[in-house]
């Protein structure tokens, strides 16, 4: 109770959002969160609007709770982000949910105030949820704000389930902790899902998270502060790089590169078809950890994280920039 009333007070605090603790529910972290969401709203054969690119296990989810995830491709021109006619298309009358992702992963895009608007619009004209997976949420940059679309009236807020949890913010990624907030028949059968699977997460973690949510949030700041450092120089590098094309993030800890260049060119003599094979002869040859865009629905891209220090990111990028420049042909 101490912590569903912590994230109530956080809700608040942060998006004027009145929530009470019965449409607030923690759990094992927030992918334990949305799989309880799924658990809860999918019937078989129900499906989720999910743009393209998007986080691995969404899709995953989605399937293991009978649900069919309807990929809606995105435009780099837009940042990544759907657009109203994008999503309106693709609404059926099996589409049971749309999913959200601001700030996003893989490409740090954040939802503006108005694309909000226009998404909240066609949920509440269709009767439509909205998985609102709000984790990066602190995570932003440049004076760039994350808005919650459930702030956008009670309509909307009513069909939202907010998504969050201290994996991110709090650095808290071992510890696990998820949360959800939505309208108090959703929590009830989330709770139900979860009551049967888990119980609850454990308890060391829920004063832990009640103490973080509950006390100062300098650390957070200051974390941003280093973030927003890392992100300008590795942003700056990979710009420079032969053949690499990127977005500057304005939230979460991401940078999504466009490797299209590198498609059928070879490196260390070996054809490059894919981001697969991308990522596999920079990881085996070239010692270089990237994650193979194919994994979130853009094959032509690699994700880069800058969730580590300066020295390693320093390290990575200066072995990635000599490996392309002896090994491609
Ligand atoms: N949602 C997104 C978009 C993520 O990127 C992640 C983790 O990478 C999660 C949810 C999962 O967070 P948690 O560690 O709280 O389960």
């Amino acid at each position: 109770m101490d912590l569903r009333k912590a994230v109530c007070g956080k809700m608040k605090r942060d998006h004027g959002l009145e929530y009470n603790a019965n449409q607030v529910i923690v759990s094992s972290g927030a992918k334990h969160s949305l799989s309880n969401a799924f658990a809860a709203i999918l019937n078989a054969g129900d499906e989720v609007i999910v743009p393209v690119p998007y986080w691995v296990s969404y899709t995953e989810i989605i399937k293991l709770n009978d649900g069919i995830p309807v990929l809606v491709p995105t435009k780099k021109e837009n940042n990544f982000k759907i657009m109203k006619e994008e999503l309106q298309s693709a609404v059926t009358s099996k589409t049971k949910a749309i999913l959200l992702n601001t700030p996003n992963n893989p490409t740090g895009s954040i939802y503006t105030e108005e694309e909000l608007k226009d998404i909240a619009e066609i949920a509440v004209k269709n009767n439509i949820y909205v998985v609102s997976d709000e984790i990066y949420e602190q995570l932003t940059y440049d004076g760039k704000k994350h808005i919650s679309i459930a702030q956008l009236g009670d309509e909307i807020k009513e069909l939202t389930i907010v998504i969050n949890g201290m994996s991110k913010a709090y650095a808290m990624t071992g510890w696990r902790l998820g949360y959800a907030c939505a309208h108090e028949k959703i929590i009830k059968a989330m709770s139900s899902v979860q009551s049967h699977a888990v119980s609850h997460p454990n308890s060391i973690t829920q004063y832990a998270s009640t103490v973080a949510l509950n006390g100062p949030q300098d650390d957070v700041h200051k974390m941003v502060e280093q973030f927003a450092k890392r992100r300008t120089y590795m942003y700056e590098r990979l710009s420079k790089m032969e053949g690499l094309h990127c977005l500057m993030p304005d939230g979460a800890f991401y940078i999504y590169v466009d490797i299209t260049y590198y498609m059928n060119k070879k490196l260390c003599s070996q054809m490059i078809k894919s981001s697969l094979d991308f990522a596999q002869i920079l990881l085996e040859q070239g010692h270089v950890a990237v994650i193979p865009g194919a994994a979130f629905g853009t094959d032509n891209f690699i994700r880069l994280s800058y969730a580590t220090s300066m020295e390693t990111i320093e390290k990575g990028l200066d072995t990635f920039e000599s490996f392309i420049k002896e090994n491609l042909r």
